[in-house]
């Protein structure tokens, strides 16, 4: 089942987000982004994160674990209960 690009939900978008940026993808074209005001405020906030660690640990590739927490921290501010 292939999954649209322009009907992601952004609960779908953000569980993607890691990886596009951990692949080098520009995650900022994406369709979703288009048209979702929070997930390209929450990108701006990914890519702050993102910038500050790779000052820290100048590597070309960032640890695993850094995406998961990274993840981690996204889906607890995502949190639907609240709104
Ligand atoms: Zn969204």
């Amino acid at each position: 089942m292939t999954k649209d690009p322009n009907n992601m939900t952004c609960q779908e978008f953000q569980a993607l987000m890691p990886e596009l940026i951990g692949s080098g993808e520009n995650a900022s074209a994406h369709p979703h982004m288009q048209s979702c005001a929070l997930c390209r405020a929450l990108l701006a906030d990914l890519e702050t994160i993102a910038e500050a660690a790779r000052q820290l640990f100048p590597v070309v590739d960032p640890p695993e674990h850094l995406w998961e927490q990274i993840e981690s921290a996204i889906k607890h501010e995502g949190d639907p209960g609240r709104g």
